[in-house]
């Protein structure tokens, strides 16, 4: 008897002494900001070629490495929400992930929000749902207190076919990314319930509006600029992440423009022509070790042209695949990361037509590696076997020779397109077509010849 009520002294003081209790659920990832995943773990987006299984369980991984310690969003975000809320309002707010079709939106959001629309009737906020189902790829929202009084913040990603390009082109991750500022924003209001939302003095930067040409304007002049820098700062941290980085299955369709070189028979240079147009290129899934991955990338198509000094064209040699690697820094650090291409070609310059292929590369500090110059390392290798149609070279063969009067991709440089004409280009600009809804909500952000789809080397 007195040993057992030892043990329960003991359990009282162990329960009154800081450390002495289980860690709260979330501390490692932040006490405040509490965000999770709540969508189910099977596809629950009822039409499976807008948004097929493969590319719903990609989300759910991508949002498990956001929200992962190592890639440390969550851990900033927390600690920027706790340097603005005075300590005695801080408590923990629950940031939920969905992902819905558009009934079901529509349902929880008119159940989510009533009581803070007491004017509007059940059809009208259905309505509402409806209207932002159509016009976004994904919605940020505070609900009504719950039955323990607390409010939280939803963020609902729609099963619309914006799901499946945004993890084609990994436009996914700034969308999450965006929805989590969001969130930020409204974990803030959410505690500082007495502070009108354009204090300036209580929040960091306002609610983006949804009108174009203020994205680049200071709160003080009523534009969006604030907002959107803290997307990109966060982004940028989140893709130090290699994972986040280097998303498996990304396809880039874009603009290039190259260098080429022609050689005589004695390996002499003999001209070079400046040469541009589209091509795709596409990462697979990581291999390499934990500290050391490699990410195996591919041209899978492309086609260049120019009329001066001579009329050339270079196209990708469908029978030989132009692959290559990107090697991170390390298995934490994405950037400074060493990539390289062995790129296969048909080309014709005036009227001689032939084969060519050599190995372009370039430290990259950044992904897409927009205005980066991947360059031919110079080496002359030997003469060009014949292709072999059965037997594809390997991927890290070294470059393949040139022909008589050869031909060498001696740069090439994936440009970054500026799809509205306003002058900051489309990897840069948080609105790239300047209709007012930002990139990562907007279901048609750009042109759609930019998110053509590309067979993939991790797509199938
Ligand atoms: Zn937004």
């Amino acid at each position: 008897m007195k040993a057992l009520r030892f043990l329960l002294l003991g359990l009282v003081i162990a329960a009154l002494l800081p450390g002495g209790m289980p860690a709260p659920r979330a501390a490692a990832q932040g006490d405040v900001f509490v965000p999770s995943d709540k969508s189910p773990a099977k596809n629950p987006c009822p039409d499976k070629g807008k948004v097929p299984d493969g590319d719903y369980a990609a989300f759910k991984e991508m949002l498990k490495n956001v929200f992962a310690k190592e890639s440390g969003v969550i851990e900033d975000i927390d600690g920027q929400v706790k340097g603005r809320v005075p300590d005695d309002d801080e408590r923990a707010v629950e940031v939920e992930f969905y992902v819905v079709d558009e009934e079901e939106f529509k349902k929880e959001y008119s159940g989510d929000v009533d009581s803070l629309y007491p004017e509007k009737s059940k059809a009208s906020l259905e309505q509402d749902a409806s209207n932002i189902y159509g016009a976004k790829t994904a919605y940020t929202y505070i609900t009504e207190p719950g039955g323990d009084g607390k409010q939280k913040v939803k963020v609902k990603v729609f099963c619309k076919d914006s799901l499946r390009m945004g993890m084609i082109d990994g436009s996914m991750l700034e969308t999450i990314i965006h929805e989590l500022v969001h969130a930020k924003l409204y974990v803030m209001r959410i505690l500082r319930p007495e502070k009108a939302p354009d204090d300036k003095g209580a929040f960091p930067f306002p609610d983006h509006d949804e009108k174009g040409g203020n994205d680049g304007d200071d709160w003080d002049k009523g534009g969006d600029k604030g907002f959107y820098d803290e997307v990109k700062r966060l982004l940028q941290k989140a893709k130090k992440n290699p994972k986040l980085a280097f998303v498996p299955g990304q396809t880039l369709n874009g603009e290039f423009a190259a260098v080429i070189e022609l050689y005589d028979v004695y390996g002499l240079l003999i001209g070079t022509a400046p040469v541009a147009g589209r091509g795709t290129i596409v990462l697979g899934p990581a291999g390499g070790s934990p500290d050391s991955p490699e990410i195996p990338i591919e041209i899978v198509a492309m086609e260049l042209t120019s009329t001066t000094p001579y009329p050339v064209t270079i196209r990708e040699d469908p029978l030989r695949s132009s692959t290559g690697t990107i090697r991170p820094h390390s298995g934490s650090v994405s950037f400074p990361a060493a990539g390289f291409f062995d790129v296969f070609f048909d080309y014709q310059v005036s009227l001689v037509k032939g084969k060519g292929g050599n190995r372009i590369a370039a430290v990259v500090d950044g992904w897409p590696p927009f205005g980066m110059h991947f360059a031919w390392d110079g080496q002359m290798p030997g003469p060009l076997p014949p292709p072999d149609v059965e037997n594809p070279p390997p991927q890290h063969m070294l470059a393949a020779a040139l022909s008589p009067n050869g031909v060498v991709v001696a740069a090439l440089i994936l440009t970054d397109p500026d799809s509205d004409g306003d002058g900051v280009t489309d990897d840069a600009d948080a609105d790239d077509d300047n209709d007012g809804t930002p990139d990562a909500e907007d279901p048609r952000p750009r042109r759609l010849s930019f998110r053509a789809v590309a067979p993939g080397v991790a797509r199938d």
